[in-house]
């Protein structure tokens, strides 16, 4: 047994390490900066509290979640660990009264909200302590890159040269992209060599996209798993309230939380949650952050989120115990213009705004890609993955189809539209839809007019939603992007490449149609 594993076992009660753990901490305790990537879960609050008992200054921790600021501190406390938090609902002389204690060497670790670090009084209080060990936990935070970008993260570098003294730094997250790793190692000077990243997948994870009718879906899913305990994500408070009432009214123990609802509400429903008073939750994103509930069977999203960082946090609440459970979207594409408007509203600027488009692009093609979805989102991430043979794409036994000729019409439809529009005018013009638009742009004298006239526009949408997301066309950056043909689809249209698809049968159009 290492001297490490020793004060695992007699501080925290675990027998070994995780993956990842001890290489992280091996490092902060050489004094080297190191950013760990672990899946939630995974267990990285250790990272930093272990290395915090073996320094002889204090361990800073700059944590976004008051919620979980406080569970921490008083499960370090209940192990005899002395810690201790300070935020925005503690008085002026409770906060000196805690920073003394810090200063004094009387507390190991001490909790801080990042924006804290905004305060020049506090970066002065700062100074007078011997702080040893930084740790920025939800690290993403620092890019806007990222999904959840908060300014006072980049407020670190400051502080940290600030201190007379400077700390090591250990960083971690859940969810960065290769982008997101970057920002995080450069803010915090981090070398490439010190990103220890213990990989994304969720071996216990299956998960699903579903495109049937989403209510009788999750009713029907919901008596199959009687007595589980799961989340229920909806995007908007309306949408949360209408689903709660639907599965109050069918008899489910459920409740629910959304930032419309008063403090003590929330609290309420949460609590209920966590100790099983309430099977269900049904609930927007303002529920979950900091929550550490294990047996947590299914994470269901009834409407699409905006990104796949997002998407892989939230559903990863669920077999947070490591057994097996289901993470499942419900997908209607009409929900994705909720995400649009919410884009649109933001104060970002361009770039980013840009960005965002991009990100909810990829987060919709997760719901058209045939691939192993498990293997989708670890490739999102910069990873290569196993076919994970449980997601409802390992398991989806339908016969493949050949498509070739059907995706040779749709591409040769979008080159003869000279790759300037998007997705609904291309099925609009190879259905012969007839409206103004389409006369407008003399787009009804392309030879591919009317080509798949027996199909329906949804379908050819969701069609070319596959060709999409299996990479046969590109859609370009920005609000509204034009369809254009990659490289992959030139070899189809070149006949030097087949195209296969699992697909309920639709009428197919006979093989000697024109092109
Ligand atoms: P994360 O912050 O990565 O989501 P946590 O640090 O909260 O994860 O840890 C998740 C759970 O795993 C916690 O209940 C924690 O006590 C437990 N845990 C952490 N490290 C170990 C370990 N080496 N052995 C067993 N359990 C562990």
């Amino acid at each position: 047994m290492t001297e490490l594993t020793k004060i695992l076992a007699e501080k925290f009660g675990f027998t070994s390490f995780r993956k990842g753990q001890e290489e992280i901490i091996q490092k902060v305790l050489n004094k080297e900066n190191v950013l760990g990537i672990m899946p939630t879960g995974g267990g990285k609050s250790i990272c930093y509290q272990l290395p915090a008992l073996l320094f002889d200054g204090l361990t800073l921790v700059i944590s976004p979640l008051i919620s979980l600021m406080k569970d921490q501190v008083d499960s370090l406390n209940e192990m005899g660990i002395p810690a201790t938090f300070i935020n925005s609902s503690l008085s002026y002389v409770e906060i000196n009264k805690r920073l003394n204690r810090a200063q004094n060497k009387k507390v190991k670790l001490l909790y801080v909200a990042p924006e804290r670090l905004e305060s020049e009084e506090f970066l002065h209080l700062l100074e007078e302590i011997q702080i040893d060990l930084l740790a920025v936990d939800e690290a993403h935070c620092i890019s806007q890159w990222g999904h959840d970008f908060r300014p006072s993260y980049l407020k670190l570098n400051e502080m940290i040269q600030f201190l007379k003294q400077k700390p090591t730094v250990v960083a971690l997250t859940a969810t960065a992209t290769q982008q997101v790793a970057q920002d995080i190692s450069d803010l915090l000077t981090i070398s490439k060599s010190n990103q220890i990243n213990t990989g994304f997948a969720r071996e216990n994870l299956s998960f699903q996209v579903v495109k049937e009718q989403k209510d009788s879906y999750l009713i029907a899913y919901l008596k199959t798993n009687e007595n589980q305990s799961g989340i229920i994500y909806a995007t908007t408070r309306k949408e949360v309230e209408r689903l709660y009432y639907l599965l109050k009214h069918n008899g489910f123990s459920v409740g629910m939380y959304h930032g419309g609802m008063d403090k003590n509400e929330r609290a309420q429903s949460q609590e209920d949650f966590l100790f099983d008073r309430i099977q269900l939750i049904v609930a927007t994103n303002a529920f979950g952050m900091g929550i550490n509930k294990s047996n947590v069977r299914f994470v269901i999203h009834a409407q699409i989120p905006g990104n796949i960082e997002s998407y892989y946090q939230e559903a990863g609440r669920a077999g947070r115990d490591g057994l097996a459970s289901d993470a499942i979207l419900l997908y209607a594409p009409q929900d994705l213009q909720i995400q649009h408007f919410f884009i649109e509203q933001s104060s970002l600027t361009n770039k980013f705004q840009q960005n965002e488009y991009e990100k909810l692009r990829e987060m919709n093609q997760y719901a058209h890609t045939q691939m192993c979805l498990q293997c989708y989102i670890l490739r999102y991430f910069g990873e290569q993955g196993q076919n994970c043979g449980k997601c409802s794409n390992c398991l989806d036994e339908r016969e493949a189809v050949d498509v070739t000729v059907d995706t040779q019409k749709v591409l040769s439809c979008v080159k003869r539209m000279e790759e300037r529009f998007g997705k609904t005018m291309v099925a609009k013009v190879l259905t012969g839809s007839k409206t103004q638009q389409v006369r407008d742009w003399h787009l009804d004298q392309l030879t591919t007019y009317g080509l798949m006239k027996e199909w329906s526009q949804k379908q050819i949408s969701a069609f070319i939603d596959y060709l999409i997301a299996e990479q046969y066309l590109t859609l370009t950056k920005g609000e509204f992007p034009k369809v254009t043909v990659s490289a992959v689809g030139i070899e189809v249209l070149l006949k030097k490449r087949k195209v296969y698809r699992k697909q309920a049968p639709i009428k197919q159009l006979s093989i000697d149609d024109e092109l």
